[in-house]
């Protein structure tokens, strides 16, 4: 049986998200922003949390992680390279290791460059990524702890994956990260065509995740720094993708 998803809002621009297999009941939250908007959706949905699995440290995916254990005795998975940081962890996983949640099977990916130790979840079969602060709809995360390079290399490992996967991110930033990128690529038809899917979205109060890997590759500048046409847009024509990427990234920082 096919998971189940349940999408909404922490704090201020961070997205919860609670997967659900249905042939087990088994049910995860993917970082834990905050308890009770979780709570919530699991008292409208019915579901049992069994799992919280953590992509990086920041407060903002870690602080409801101890009341939910607290009330759902549920495992907590971190990753190896940062768990020392976050709290009540049951479980550290790296880069090549399985996570189940009930029968539904994940892929740990390591994407260092948001934090050192920052890991995404892949269920292959049932084509979703959480990918945290790594990747944005039409973005990327800042690079905090690791460096230009690291995270243009994670990009490229999210990058690989199957076209058709569903990609579920960290915050809600995708108009934002819009109007960035067509900084970048004023003529990318594909960019245009996500503005207006992006502001209906937004006004119907909805959510703009999750993205696909092959939508992100037509329309994020982030993931297209080794494109030649996104090299010359910027003045760079013929230099290597990952000063492309790290320019690209640190013009971000600054708009
Ligand atoms: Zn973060
Ligand atoms: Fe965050």
């Amino acid at each position: 049986m096919p998971a189940q998803i349940r999408l909404f809002m922490c704090r201020s621009d961070n997205f919860g998200v609670l997967l659900h297999d249905p042939q087990t009941g088994a049910t995860a939250a993917i970082d834990a922003p905050e308890a009770a908007p979780i709570e919530k959706a699991l008292a409208e949905t019915g579901w049992k949390l069994t799992d919280i699995l953590v992509t990086h440290h920041h407060a903002d995916h870690t602080d409801g992680i101890e009341a939910l254990k607290a009330k759902y005795k549920c495992r907590v998975v971190a990753p190896a390279g940062e768990a020392a940081k976050i709290p009540a962890v049951d479980q550290t996983v790296r880069e090549g290791d399985t996570v189940k949640v009930g029968s539904l099977a994940a892929n740990v990916l390591e994407t260092p460059g948001h934090t050192l130790g920052h890991i995404a979840y892949w269920f292959h079969a049932d084509k979703l990524a959480f990918v945290g602060d790594t990747l944005f709809s039409i973005g990327c995360g800042r690079v905090i702890e690791g460096t230009p390079a690291q995270m243009w290399q994670s990009m490229q490992k999210l990058r690989a994956l199957p076209d058709d996967t569903e990609l579920y991110c960290g915050h809600e930033y995708t108009l934002a990260n819009i109007k960035f990128a067509r900084t970048i690529e004023p003529d990318n038809p594909v960019l245009a065509a996500r503005e207006v899917e992006a502001k209906k979205q937004i006004e119907e109060g909805t959510p703009t995740v999750p993205t696909t890997v092959g939508d992100e590759k037509l329309a994020n500048c982030f993931l297209r720094a080794d494109r030649p046409e996104v090299a010359a847009g910027i003045g760079m024509a013929g230099q290597p993708a990952v000063e492309v990427f790290t320019e690209i990234r640190a013009r971000k920082n600054k708009f």
